[in-house]
Formats: C-alpha cells, structure tokens, sequence
C-alpha cells in the first residue's frame, strides 16, 4: 500500500477537526519541571491558548534509536526520569496521561516506509513530560512519543513531519521537545552566562532560516558545517525542530516564544506554527 492510500485509510477511520498547531519547545533542564521559571510560565501560558486534541503526538531529542522509528503504543506510557544527580522531588514527578494505541498503530503503519516499528517498553521520557506538565496539567488528553532515527540524515526528520502533517486535520497535536542550540560541553554555569559566539549565531541563522522557510539549508548539515558542529555535538536535540518544520505548510503563521540563550550553549527558542 502507498503511503498515500494509507493516509486515504486513516483519514477514513479518524474523524476531521479544525487543523491542529505544531509546537516546538526548547526544553533545557529537567528542573524547569519543578521550577517557577520564565520558559514553564511560558508554557503555561501557551497550554492555555492550546485547542484540546485529540491526541498528543511527541517527538522528544531523548528518544533515539537507529534505523528504525519506534511508535509508543503502550495504553498507560510511564513517566521516565531520565536523568541523574536531580533532586528527589524531580524524581518523584509523574505525568499520567493515558497513550493512544489505536492512533499510534495507525501512526506506524502511516510511517511504515521509514521503517516504523511498533514499541510498548519506552513511554514518556523528560523531553516530553517536563513540558506537558505544563501545556496540558491535568494529563487528561493522550500522549504517545514517536522515536528519532538517529541513523538517517537531518532532512530525514523533515520528511517524517511531512507525512505527520495530515494528523493535524485529525485532531492531532504534534509537540516537538529539543533545543535549537545544545552543546552540553560548552555550558557555562551561572545565571547570567555570556553566551558563546557560535550559539547566537546559530540561532539567529536557524531562525532565519525557519522565518522564510527555507528548511533545505536547515537540514544541509554539510552546507552548515562546523557551526553544526559547534551548536550540536550530536544532532538529537535538533531533530524534533525538524520534524516540526517539515509538518508546517504555507497556511501556517510562525510564531516564536522564548528565544534566550541559557548556560552560554543551549537555546531556549520555542515556536508555534498556527494555521492560519
Ligand atoms: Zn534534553
């Protein structure tokens, strides 16, 4: 079956809404889940202007895997603390929304040509947890994550937004869980750390780029080069900003939410695609 006839099945099976926004959330430190921060009050604020969907499709940086992309379609996805040496209250958080198997298995088989493979061992990892705490507290609408192919190229991640994209006329919000600068060895403690010359200038150029949506130069890592390099070490953080521009479409309106630089190498820049 074409990917275009099982998208003809699944529009069939799911009924239609008003088309869904993308969202893109630079998600930084697991400690913005329990902190009163600039980034979770801003998350709040965009929760409250959110439709209520159907379903949450979450692409986080934390769910990697290679040549296969895995689709969670456990009932009940667990909350994963994936991370060490937080506080014990982080620990103790726990996000428990129901997950979607039906619309995950359908989602599977939508992706079945990028190797898709259905999974009920992962659930919801801090990429996705931490911040629909806040977009959605009442953990009342069902969430399920869609792993990153960690093995294919960046514009790879475009084209799987791409066929994502027909979810959001039914009913689908697709969240993407990243950084758009994220160079852990880099940081620079402290509050009030100057950030590095490389991080503003990639996150200048990314939102350039994304403003004219101009996304091949985004996903040309070799036409990128060491700035690459230098703003992602390892490109897990910036394949779910992918994956959020390739479901976007002229319809779209962009907008951007925080845009700071936090620990002199890690983007806080968030954005919304509204269709219009
Ligand atoms: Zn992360």
């Amino acid at each position: 079956m074409s990917v275009k006839q099982k998208l003809e099945n699944l529009k069939e099976r799911l009924a239609p809404s008003d088309r869904m926004p993308l969202v893109f959330l630079g998600h930084g430190s697991p400690m913005n889940a329990i902190q009163d921060t600039a980034y979770s009050r801003a998350w709040t604020k965009l929760g409250e202007s959110l439709p209520r969907p159907r379903a949450i499709l979450v692409v986080s940086a934390h769910w990697m895997t290679r040549r296969t992309t895995l689709v969670d379609v456990s009932a009940m996805p667990k909350t994963i603390h994936d991370f060490y040496g937080f506080p014990d209250e982080l620990f103790a958080q726990q996000y428990p929304a129901h997950g979607a198997p039906d619309l995950a298995r359908e989602v599977t088989t939508l992706l079945a040509s990028h190797h898709a493979e259905e999974d009920d061992t992962w659930g919801l990892d801090h990429g996705a947890w931490t911040v629909l705490k806040f977009l959605y507290p009442g953990a009342d609408v069902p969430v399920f994550q869609v792993s990153i192919d960690m093995s294919r190229d960046l514009a790879h991640q475009l084209e799987i937004g791409r066929t994502l994209s027909e979810l959001r006329d039914r009913g689908v919000l697709i969240l993407g869980s990243g950084n758009v600068v994220h160079n852990l060895q880099a940081i620079k403690w402290g509050p009030k750390s100057k950030p590095h010359d490389f991080a503003l200038e990639f996150d200048t150029l990314f939102a350039n780029r994304l403003t004219e949506r101009d996304f091949a130069t985004l996903a040309d890592r070799k036409g990128l080069g060491s700035l690459l390099k230098m703003a992602h070490p390892s490109v897990d953080h910036y394949m779910p900003a992918l994956t959020i521009a390739g479901a976007s479409d002229d319809r779209d309106d962009l907008t951007y939410m925080t845009d700071a630089i936090d620990l002199a190498s890690v983007s806080m820049r968030s954005y919304v695609f509204h269709a219009r």
